[in-house]
């Protein structure tokens, strides 16, 4: 299972094919992408099987400069098109791909999401409704809506989230599973292997568990869960294709 996104780059739908393509070795049932553009055009394709598979359902018409990418290795949920990843909130507008397990995910939808309607079983499905709650009932700004959501999820994550009305964000957040930060010339990338990323940089970042990284085209700022600003330096890495 594995993770990939990229914001400020015109080929974004190529980036999260090849990079699913170099994830497939971590093994996966299910794949999906969630491409956008400033346009607000938005394309979610999703595919049980193999990543080819996945790259047939995607037309020439999904293209964007920003988006989300995810083999699944379900956990919570029978691998079906509905529970392949990316989720989404009931409007549509908040987007997310996870890998790991949400423990407590049963009592976050019952404590907060009890009117909710769920496409599919996944655990991750509740963390997207959750933001979505936040955010649209609430009226949190995306980052305090998804900050709140990190402070009550419990268990283990690699999380991306967009909104598909911003194509120049997107926010990640980790804890005790992988992911890292590619930085490119004018965009970036996140992904859950440097692997997947090589033919795009060697330029990386770490993220530490239960931190959230606010990725643009030209910055990625990291930050605890309180929105304490955390500098880290990249480093350049010399791997072998
Ligand atoms: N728990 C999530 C699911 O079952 C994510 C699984 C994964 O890491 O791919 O959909």
């Amino acid at each position: 299972c594995g993770i990939v996104g990229v914001v400020g780059n015109r080929n974004a739908t190529d980036i999260l094919l090849q990079g699913l393509e170099k994830l497939e070795y971590r093994g996966y049932d299910s794949a999906g992408i969630f491409v956008t553009d400033a346009s607000g055009k938005t394309n979610l394709v999703k595919s049980v099987g193999r990543i080819a598979d996945l790259e047939a359902k995607t037309g020439d018409n999904v293209t964007g400069t920003a988006g989300i990418g995810h083999t699944r290795w379900a956990t919570h949920g029978k691998p079906t098109e509905d529970n392949a990843h990316p989720h989404t909130s009931t409007s549509g507008r908040f987007v997310l791909v996870h890998n790991g397990v949400i423990e407590n995910f049963s009592e976050i939808r019952e404590e907060y999401l009890a009117n909710d309607t769920f496409k599919g079983q996944t655990d991750t499905e509740v963390a997207v409704h959750l933001i979505a709650k936040f955010a649209e009932e609430d009226g949190l700004s995306v980052l305090e809506a998804f900050k709140k959501a990190l402070s009550i999820i419990e268990g283990s994550y690699a999380f991306a989230l967009m909104d598909a009305e911003d194509a120049d964000v997107i926010y990640v957040a980790k804890n005790k599973s992988p992911l890292l930060i590619g930085l490119g010339k004018g965009y970036n990338m996140v992904c859950s292997d440097a692997m997947a990323m090589i033919r795009e940089t060697s330029e990386f970042m770490e993220i530490h568990d239960k931190e959230l990284v606010i990725l643009t085209k030209d910055k990625a700022e990291v930050m605890d869960y309180e929105g304490n600003k955390i500098e880290r330096q990249s480093y350049t890495a010399e791997l072998d294709l």
